[in-house]
């Protein structure tokens, strides 16, 4: 047992049952983690004083240093501060200067109502904590250390959460001692264009538990991210040991590599056209206009991108891009013929340099033994070219199609990588 280790408990039926998601938890682990401080376990506990004090207790035992969040409102189910109490055999007592306060806030705010008495409970804490201000509401937050133990109690609203976890709790950890784990420092990279399993077989000797530093993978709506933390005494230190990581991760890797961080494909893809000074348009019919959607979300797109046409039906393939009817009866839609000539007709008619296309079946009806659900072609034509590849995805409606708006982002950008 270290005293100097940190668990965390949220309070709240709404949290147990999963009618709320527990952000303040990611929130307070994320930044005591990157802060240094060693978090090695989250509770949640609905709003009962008994669960809520043997959480506290247990937590107790085992580490030394609990932080909780909820319960410190004014209503019947704001049980924290008593059961807390509790634990350590201390009264609650009134805080004359938190009553005053919150009369005085009271009376700015409702001045033709009275203060209710349920509201003097805010004002209740334990004899021999410390108050924690709370500047975004009512229900100040504690902090109590009594002998080796250390409990710290902050309101469950979001908002006021955050700003006395920074201004408040968070310094007082580190002046306590709490930082001694140093920094840790995570870097994305992320990937597009094979399986994850694929992408890790490629890099098995870092994915491996105990790699110093630990490299992670995730995958989100088929972009794969790998994930380097170093932990190290300072900032720098960590940067040490990232770098060689990422620069042999990207030698393995190579062109699946598209950005790092929160980058997209779409971010990539806008920087290439504004380098090499090219215009794209747009051609969607299974995405229903999700390539152009994501090229609207780049900020500066409307130098490089020229719009883009949603041509669901095969008229519109017909008489807004120039898809020849015999391409179709011969080939059907969804076919390598009829995503190229979209492209071709696309290029030309919105007069862009290039021009990706997309067609595909999203299901869930529809599908054919040699056409099934998930069966997607995406286009490009250039001048003077004009190229497209097909993927078989496995999912739901709309993972089809977000997923088929990246493969066709992924088509351009590889394509754009191969330019001279
Ligand atoms: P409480 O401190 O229990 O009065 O919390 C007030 C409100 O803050 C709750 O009704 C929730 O909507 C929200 N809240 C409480 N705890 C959390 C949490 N861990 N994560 C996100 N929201 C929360
Ligand atoms: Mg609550």
């Amino acid at each position: 047992m270290s005293s100097l280790q940190v668990e965390l408990i949220t309070i709240g039926d709404e949290l147990l049952l999963g009618f709320t998601i527990d952000t303040n938890a990611a929130h307070i682990s994320r930044t005591l983690a990157t802060a240094g401080v060693e978090i090695v376990r989250r509770t949640t506990v609905g709003d009962e004083a008994d669960r809520i004090a043997s959480a506290v207790r247990e937590a107790l035992d085992r580490t030394g240093a609990v932080i909780t969040t909820g319960g410190l409102g004014p209503t019947s189910d704001d049980l924290t501060k008593p059961a807390i109490a509790k634990i350590f055999g201390r009264k609650m007592k009134l805080d004359e200067e938190i009553l005053s306060a919150l009369e005085q806030r009271w009376r700015t705010r409702f001045p033709n109502s009275t203060f209710p008495a349920t509201n003097r409970t805010q004002a209740e804490i334990p004899e021999g904590a410390r108050i924690l201000a709370n500047r975004h509401g009512t229900a100040p937050g504690i902090w109590m250390r009594i002998g080796a133990s250390l409990v710290v109690a902050m309101p469950g609203v979001p908002s006021e959460m955050f700003a006395m976890f920074e201004t408040q709790v968070k310094p007082r950890l580190l002046a306590s001692g709490f930082g001694g784990a140093g920094v840790l420092v995570q870097r994305k990279i992320n990937c597009f264009g094979a399986g994850e399993s694929a992408v890790e077989e490629r890099l098995l000797d870092l994915t491996r538990r105990g790699h110093v530093p630990e490299v992670g993978i995730t995958v989100s709506d088929a972009t794969i991210s790998l994930r380097i933390l170093a932990r190290a005494a300072n900032a720098a230190e960590a940067q040490a040991l990232i770098a060689p990581v990422e620069r042999t991760i990207r030698e393995r890797l190579g062109t699946l590599v598209f950005g790092v961080e929160e980058e997209e494909l779409q971010d990539a893809v806008l920087r290439m056209l504004a380098e090499k000074r090219l215009t794209v348009a747009t051609a969607e019919s299974v995405t229903a206009g999700l390539v152009a959607e994501r090229m609207g979300r780049v900020a500066g797109a409307s130098a490089w991108f020229r719009g883009g046409v949603v041509a669901y039906v095969n008229e519109v393939k017909r008489e807004l891009l120039g898809v020849p009817q015999e391409f179709i009866d011969e080939h059907g839609v969804i076919s390598a013929p009829v995503v190229e000539a979209m492209a071709i007709g696309c290029r030309t008619r919105l007069r862009s340099d290039l021009a990706v296309s997309t067609v595909g079946l999203a299901g869930p009806g529809g599908g054919s033994p040699d056409k099934p659900v998930g069966l997607v072609h995406v286009g490009l034509a250039w001048e003077g070219g004009v190229s497209s590849q097909n993927f078989s995805w496995i999912g739901t409606r709309a993972e089809i199609q977000s997923r088929t708006a990246k493969l066709a982002l992924n088509h351009l950008r590889l394509h754009l990588l191969k330019m001279p």
